[in-house]
């Protein structure tokens, strides 16, 4: 056990209905500080919107709130997440990308519902907006809409069959690039960390390619945890970071009480001993 002094729990990268997760900003706040988690950020795929009233909820708890927000962009045409922390929410380079990426969303939605009809699906755009209502339109909406209209069983289904990055191969190129993003965002005291880089379909080799030029072009940290990541990855993804001297970031990646990612604050124990934390200064 970490020394009691220093011991922190901290969750980095969570949902809200403001994007795909399930709760509000307020219930996910509470539920945070249920878990026992004493630092926290939302971090909504490209929207800002969920922040404020998380904001408020934290400051009658517990519980020391940080800006966040995870940005979609592209690295060699491969889809990338990266997580940005401690911001103001006025700032105008992060407004910008956050709502050129919201018309790509309403635009990327119209593309898949079309691919999807090339399938023999019914065109579920206008129910996917519908769906989505004031949160981000994304595939999980479109995962939904499948579930409910028994096309598949459930939303991983959705993804195997229908909406993995494999499966909309047409539809590379949607996202800014990464080095634009960075290049836009950096030297202005956000953490800028690549989320979740195991998830990516990368070999070590590449991911270290992705991770040096990912350093090169400003950014500051990588999560090393995320979610249920495997104990073995976790661990590489320590040496990583040391390697590529990136700050180390970690979070459940929380969307509700399903799914692989099932509970604020919770994902594989980091050896934090010899880690440069992303959180150091919070
Ligand atoms: P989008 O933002 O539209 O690209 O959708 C990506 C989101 O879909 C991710 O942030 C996850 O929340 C969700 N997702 C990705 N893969 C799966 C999967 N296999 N099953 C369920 N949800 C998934
Ligand atoms: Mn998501
Ligand atoms: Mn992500
Ligand atoms: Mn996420």
């Amino acid at each position: 056990m970490p020394e009691a002094a220093s011991y922190r729990k901290v969750d980095l990268h969570t949902h809200s209905i403001c994007s795909d997760g399930r709760l509000s900003p307020t219930e996910l706040v509470d539920l945070a500080v249920e878990q026992g988690v004493s630092l926290f950020a939302l971090t909504d795929h490209d929207t800002l919107d969920g922040l404020s009233e998380a904001r408020q909820r934290a400051e009658r708890q517990p519980l020391s709130f940080i800006n966040g927000v995870e940005l979609s962009t592209q690295w060699k045409g491969i889809p990338l997440h990266m997580v940005v922390l401690n911001f103001e929410p006025d700032n105008p380079a992060l407004l910008s990308i956050v709502q050129s990426n919201q018309t790509i969303r309403l635009q990327r939605a119209r593309r898949i519902a079309d691919l999807l009809v090339k399938q023999g699906l019914p065109d579920l755009f206008d129910d996917a907006v519908a769906l989505a209502g004031i949160s981000q339109l994304g595939r999980p909406h479109f995962a939904s809409l499948m579930v409910e209209k028994g096309i598949v069983k459930d939303a991983n289904k959705a993804f195997d069959r229908y909406l993995g990055n494999k499966r909309l191969g047409q539809l590379r190129d949607v996202w800014p690039d990464l080095e634009s993003v960075l290049t836009c965002l950096k030297d202005q005291n956000m953490a800028l960390i690549l989320a979740h880089p195991k998830r990516y379909p990368l070999t070590v080799t590449k991911l270290k390619y992705l991770l040096s030029d990912f350093k090169k072009w400003g950014g500051t940290a990588m999560e090393v945890a995320s979610g249920n990541e495997k104990p073995d990855s976790v661990r590489l993804l320590e040496r990583l970071s040391q390697e590529y001297a990136l700050e180390a970031s970690m979070g459940s990646d929380f969307h509700g009480p399903f799914g692989p990612w099932t509970q604020v604050g919770k994902f594989t124990q980091v050896n934090e001993a010899g880690l440069d934390l992303v959180h150091k200064h919070w």
